[in-house]
């Protein structure tokens, strides 16, 4: 089914628009410093196969930590529960995403799998003999998640941040120096940053929104992506850590299951109703598409999403 333009969502989008010069793009990873900050687009994906727009949702968008959620939901299929949280942790930090202060200070489990740290543990648990092969495995589950086999990843994203991701690497060896990884560091950064390089445009984010929205069923044809478990734990997560160290802010002001990534991606899922896909590249300070947390806002008013 074609997605529908909507004139609501497109006022929505002029209005939160004009705080795209508030925020800047990314560009710790070079890559994505090329992207347009005044671009903001959204999609909304409902349980019965109805999308609707605004803006120019053809645009490609890498996952980045949007990716963080997927990940986690893949390794407690394949490892189950216990064995995931005896690596990482439940609790938000309150510290940016790729701090490694509380590494130290606690014991060096990371505290959760939305902050890097977390996260790459979390790739490390993927299953597989190889980069290629474990990589597969997440394209695939993603693949049927967002309904999309010519899902990919862009190689020059990736690329940029293999090249530049010294902090990453620094996390990784103080992980693996404390046994919490036990693998080699660099094809793990291999496998991470392609994770985070898997692009889509708003659609795609929308469509997976939406089977997490609705507990891991595709409704459409009934069939169970994710156990219904796996899919309330990751949208915990995305309430407690999803936003960044703004989560809290967010639960209260807008008070949906959310996570961003710094290309400028947020994926909700509002639960038992739909799923968004929002692209908007210019950050806020935390990290957040500045203009997409003002639209989500707005949506949020509007429909009273809030679950709280
Ligand atoms: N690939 C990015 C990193 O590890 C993801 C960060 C994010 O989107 O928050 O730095």
């Amino acid at each position: 089914m074609p997605c529908q333009k909507s004139d609501e969502l497109q006022r929505f989008v002029e209005e939160a628009k004009r705080y795209t010069k508030d925020g800047k793009v990314a560009d710790y990873i070079p890559e994505l410093g090329k992207a347009n900050p005044g671009d903001l687009s959204i999609a909304i994906n409902y349980p019965d196969g109805r999308c609707i727009s605004a803006g120019d949702i053809d645009k490609k968008i890498t996952l980045q930590s949007i990716s963080k959620v997927i990940s986690l939901a893949l390794v407690l299929m394949e490892r189950g529960y216990r064995y995931v949280f005896e690596r990482v942790g439940m609790e938000p930090t309150g510290d940016p995403f790729n701090s490694i202060a509380k590494l130290e200070t606690m014991p060096a489990k990371p505290l959760n799998p939305m902050i890097n740290a977390g996260a790459l543990v979390v790739t490390h648990m993927i299953k597989g003999d190889t980069v290629e092969d474990r990589f597969n495995r997440l394209l695939g589950f993603i693949r049927e998640l967002a309904d999309d086999s010519s899902i990919g990843y862009c190689e020059n994203v990736a690329r940029s941040e293999f090249e530049s991701a010294d902090l990453n690497r620094a996390l990784c060896y103080f992980l693996k120096q404390h046994n919490i990884i036990t693998e080699d560091v660099e094809p793990l950064l291999d496998l991470y940053t392609k994770q985070c390089a898997v692009e889509m445009n708003c659609l795609g984010l929308a469509r997976i929104g939406m089977i997490f929205a609705m507990d891991g069923v595709d409704p459409l044809n009934g069939k169970r992506i994710m156990p219904d478990d796996v899919a309330r734990i990751c949208k915990t997560f995305m309430v407690t850590c999803g936003m960044y160290n703004a989560s809290g802010e967010f639960a209260i002001k807008i008070g949906i299951p959310a996570k961003s990534g710094v290309s400028g991606g947020i994926m909700g899922a509002v639960p038992g109703k739909f799923g968004i896909g929002i692209f908007g590249p210019a950050l806020d300070e935390k990290g957040n598409s500045v203009a997409g947390l003002k639209l989500l806002e707005l949506l949020s008013k509007r429909y009273r999403l809030s679950m709280f």
